[in-house]
């Protein structure tokens, strides 16, 4: 609504990978223009040449068609992301710490740091990493200090004073940007930006889901906006006008709350799918089905049914390491007790990685050194390619370990998987692995793999024994076609 056409503000998008790579093509896709920058030239060359990374369905179409209107952009020049942004948004990884539980928040601090002393005009950065509660104050002061644009006088630039002025300023009025800081670039005359006064901090945390990264993009469920001003919730209203004009509730509030809400919204997220887990684990000990159980549940509107699929757990570049950065925050927040339960949720995800093992074990009577077996899927889940903590590859680890001759199968990941487990062989075809098989072990529920045939499968395997991880199969037709089906949290029927 802010931003007519002509004077929408330009935006960068800084760290262009999973999420990056989505919210610029997306953001071009909504009119903006948009430039991407990142460290890693190749992806960089890639994304420039129309190509995207990483498996994402419809993204590669939107790419291509919005280079096209030369409305998206990449480089590697922070140099140019700064002459040309009003709005930068920041979605470098913040992935989990080598040496612990908490968040590794070194590229988000170099890109920042990177930035800051680039920015001469008033521009609003955007954060949408995940990040530990009151990271955001952290790089607002950062902001402060070394953004030239928050030292009109030209003073030092570690000057408390200015800090300050930026870190709380309301409306920045007292800051009119300078004559020639304001024309630099040939930035379009957008004056929801310039009542920046100077350059301001937001953060703004990002819910997409892989796999349907695009129309949680496009439409999201909510955006929420953490903010120190009324100007900077104006430049990012905004930013975001084609996305509030559908009707998409906005949550204005501080950076913490803002930081919070991704990390709760994650750990309760988590905490369902260990519950089910859970379920299963004890529906084991009395021989009951998880699966109607869940399915029980499921109709009480209270609980619902999202996320309660028991299965391997949860994995991917978000869910694991959140709860466990969440947790260390608050041990350092001194409130550690409140979040002790996400340990559990933790524990009881690992235990389903094993429990798999264990059912592989059963079915080949209590043996798995030498044993061939056909792996499906490498992926965190469905329709990506990420194998960052994926449940699939963790299990394909733990058999190899067991002895068994592992081989894994994925649509989309095997060339993630190679990188992040060379131990294990992979293979693009389920016929060829299968010949000789002595069981079929389902861990990422595929489509493909879901509609795979269990007769024609049947006569290609030496042995008719399948786990399915993932309850992504028809037990029953399998059964009826002479296979052992076994499945986590179900009656064994053996
Ligand atoms: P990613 O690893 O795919 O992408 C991060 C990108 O940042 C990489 O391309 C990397 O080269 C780049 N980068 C690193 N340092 C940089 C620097 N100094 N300057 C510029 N670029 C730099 O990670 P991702 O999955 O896109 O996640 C990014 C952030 O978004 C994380 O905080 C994550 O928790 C959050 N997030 C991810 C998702 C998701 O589904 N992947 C969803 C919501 C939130």
């Amino acid at each position: 609504e802010d931003a007519a056409d002509g004077h929408r503000p330009r935006l960068t998008v800084i760290g262009t990978g999973y999420l990056g790579a989505t919210h610029a093509v997306c953001m071009a896709e909504l009119g903006f223009e948009v430039l991407g920058v990142d460290v890693d030239q190749s992806k960089i060359e890639r994304l420039s040449a129309g190509e995207i990374p990483f498996y994402e369905p419809d993204l590669a179409d939107l790419l291509r068609a919005n280079l096209a209107s030369g409305r998206l952009r990449f480089t590697t020049s922070f140099e140019e992301i700064a002459e040309f942004g009003d709005v930068h948004f920041v979605c470098v990884g913040t992935p989990q710490r080598a040496d612990g539980y908490g968040a590794d928040l070194s590229h988000l601090n170099s890109a920042v740091e990177r930035l800051a002393p680039l920015l001469r005009r008033p521009c609003l950065v955007v954060g949408k990493s995940t990040v530990p509660a009151g990271t955001a104050a952290g790089i607002a002061r950062t902001l402060a200090r070394l953004a030239p644009a928050n030292h009109p006088t030209g003073a030092a630039s570690a000057t408390p004073g200015a800090a300050v002025l930026a870190a709380t300023g309301t409306n920045g009025r007292a800051q009119a940007a300078t004559p020639d800081a304001a024309g630099q670039g040939g930035t379009v005359d957008v004056d929801i930006v310039r009542e920046l006064g100077g350059v301001q901090l937001a953060w703004n945390p990002e819910f997409l889901r892989e796999g349907f990264a695009v129309a949680d993009t496009l439409h999201p469920d909510r955006l929420v906006f953490g903010v120190a001003s009324p100007a900077a919730e104006g430049a990012l209203r905004s930013a975001f006008a084609p996305v509030i004009a559908q009707g998409v509730p906005v949550i204005v509030t501080d950076y913490a709350t803002a930081e919070l809400v991704k990390t709760a919204a994650n750990s309760f997220l988590a905490t369902k799918i260990s519950f089910i887990n859970a379920m299963a684990e004890v529906c084991e000990a009395v021989d009951a089905d998880v699966l109607t159980l869940a399915e029980a549940l499921s109709h009480d509107v209270r609980i619902g049914g999202n996320f309660l699929r028991p299965g391997v757990g949860f994995g991917g570049g978000c869910l694991p390491k959140d709860i466990r950065a969440f947790q260390a925050r608050a041990d350092e927040l001194g409130v550690g007790a409140a979040l002790r339960f996400l340990r559990e949720i933790d524990g009881i995800n690992d235990r389903r990685r094993d429990r798999v093992v264990e059912l592989v074990a059963a079915a080949l009577d209590g043996t798995l050194a030498h044993r061939r077996l056909l792996v499906l899927g490498a992926a965190f889940k469905p329709n990506s390619d990420d194998v960052r903590d994926s449940p699939a590859l963790a299990v394909a680890d733990l058999l190899t370990r067991t002895g068994a001759e592992v081989t894994v199968v994925d649509p989309v990941a095997t060339h993630n998987a190679r990188r992040a487990l060379p131990q294990v062989t992979y293979s693009e075809s389920v016929d060829e692995v299968a010949a000789g098989a002595d069981a079929v072990v389902l861990l990422t529920e595929w489509r493909q793999f879901a509609e795979l045939d269990p007769v024609r499968l049947g006569q290609l395997v030496r042995r008719r024994v399948v786990v399915d991880a993932r309850h992504a199969l028809d037990g029953d037709r399998w059964r009826q076609a002479g296979w052992v089906y076994l499945a986590p949290g179900r009656p064994t029927g053996v």
